[in-house]
């Protein structure tokens, strides 16, 4: 393991101790967000939370350190004891969440199999939405149907024509297996392009998710994202032609992005894994988003960050916990899954 890697494990253990979480609130008024624009409505509208758990194979070992499913496809209790944990956790505050489903779910068989189709099936019936993950490279499910190895996570690697055929059979996946139409889509890594763009619409999705405003990484590998052009933290309709443009608003797509925030000259994501960041990046955007129309904040975490391997719960379910219950306590707060908040 490299040093850095190890300094950040270190650094995620800390903040997850009582002083560390202490340390985070105090330094909590340094968490701003750009774009924001200033609320002058007296009569706010609600400020919907969307809680988003991609959800793949994978888990959290003893040392925190997450085996993700491009490392370990077939590490299935990502999928059914993740999607467990995630589910106890959210029918305790009654919160309805939207699961981007890496279809590599059905490359399992057997116990495996049926464990995962009753969590799913459990998802629908109490109110959860199904939205496609798109991760090609880790996906065994969606590489045995179109009898082809991929090598790479980010759309930047396929031409139009693959991603069109990718991102079809991952929605026949889910329809074949659930009986269920997914409208509402994330890439792996958050690497969306235009050509993806094009592709939804074909397909017939109606909500993307992957953007994560101010923020780009994985630049020199197959997992590269960038989405350091973009400072919009309001919906806006998706471009066919630049994929960062959140002016041209020329197709049917609309984006509903990540909650980003800084701190300290780092750029964050609105996820569990940041500790009390998260509830504090959700007190600025509370208290600064314009909301003459009721304003959207996406929370993003992983099914594989809820579960340790032999299934037991982990710190990111007890922050997502604490997360809630302060969120509760504002009147004017609903939660909701992506697609409800659309409409
Ligand atoms: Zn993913």
């Amino acid at each position: 393991m490299s040093l850095p890697y190890q300094l950040k494990i270190k650094a995620y253990r800390f903040f997850n101790t009582s002083l560390g979480k202490l340390m985070l609130k105090l330094l909590s008024g340094f968490v701003h967000a750009r774009g924001l624009k200033k609320s002058k409505v007296e009569n706010k509208a609600p400020f919907i939370v969307s809680v988003t758990i991609d959800t793949e194979s994978g888990f959290v070992d003893k040392n925190d350190h997450r085996v993700w499913q491009k490392s370990n496809p077939s590490a299935y209790i990502g999928f059914y004891k993740g999607i467990e944990n995630w589910r106890s956790l959210l029918s305790k505050y009654n919160v309805k969440a939207t699961f981007f489903l890496s279809t590599n779910c059905f490359s399992a068989d057997g116990e495996d199999y049926s464990k995962i189709i009753k969590q799913l099936r459990l998802l629908i019936k109490e109110g959860h939405e199904i939205g496609l993950h798109m991760h090609p490279d880790s996906d065994l499910a969606l590489q045995s149907l179109l009898g082809k190895r991929f090598n790479a996570t980010s759309a930047k690697f396929y031409n139009e024509k693959e991603i069109n055929y990718i991102i079809a059979a991952g929605k026949n996946l889910i329809k074949k297996h659930l009986k269920i139409s997914a409208t509402s889509f994330r890439w792996g890594n958050w690497a969306l392009n235009e050509d993806a763009v094009k592709a939804l619409q074909k397909n017939g999705f109606r909500i993307d998710s992957s953007a994560t405003p101010e923020i780009k990484g994985h630049q020199n590998d197959s997992m590269a994202y960038d989405w350091s052009k973009v400072i919009e933290h309001y919906p806006w309709r998706l471009s066919r032609v630049d994929y960062q443009d959140t002016k041209h608003q020329n197709s049917k797509i609309v984006e509903i992005p990540i909650a980003t925030f800084n701190f300290f000259g780092l750029k964050l994501r609105a996820d569990p894994a940041n500790s009390a960041l998260l509830a504090a990046c959700f007190d600025c955007y509370y208290k600064n988003a314009e909301r003459s129309k009721p304003f959207i904040f996406v929370v993003i975490s992983h099914s594989i960050e809820g579960t340790h391997q032999d299934g037991s719960k982990t710190k990111v379910i007890g922050v997502m916990d604490e997360f809630l219950s302060h969120a509760k306590k504002f009147r004017d707060v609903r939660f909701s899954t992506l697609d409800k908040a659309r409409k």
